[in-house]
């Protein structure tokens, strides 16, 4: 008879980013997700990862601030394969000074086929099928 497997799956990571104009949405997205969300590894842009962890409590590994380079970081990642999915909510109406950055980070989940929400009714909806 073989053992019985104490082995779990590993955790799932998952990248979040909000734009200054959308930090208030992503905060309460990750509120109304809170539960769903604890069963990942999320990592975040420093701004966006500071906020996440003082309203919700819930762990995040913050990397730069995006300006400084956070969104060519998490788009490194990806493309090594260590990123589930990520949600990035963008703001249409702002302007952006690592704008290059941002369109790598949006390139490189197409390129390597990794959800990708920049609204949060796309993030709600991939959230909410488990589809991750
Ligand atoms: P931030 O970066 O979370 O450090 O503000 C987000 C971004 O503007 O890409």
């Amino acid at each position: 008879m073989s053992e019985p497997t104490t082995e779990k799956a590993p955790r799932k990571t998952l990248a979040l980013i909000a734009h200054d104009g959308k930090k208030a949405d992503m905060v309460a997205f990750v509120m109304a997700y809170r539960e769903v969300l604890a069963r990942y590894d999320l990592i975040a842009t420093n701004t966006t990862g500071t906020l996440i962890r003082d309203k919700t409590g819930l762990p995040v590994t913050l990397m730069l601030s995006g300006p400084q380079g956070g969104d060519a970081q998490i788009a490194a990642m990806i493309a090594e394969h260590k990123i589930e999915a990520v949600f990035f909510l963008i703001d249409p109406l702002g302007k952006h000074p690592h704008d290059p950055d941002i369109q790598t980070l949006l390139r490189i989940c197409n390129v390597h086929n990794v959800a990708l929400a920049t609204n949060t009714s796309t993030a709600e909806f991939i959230i909410s099928a488990s589809a991750i």
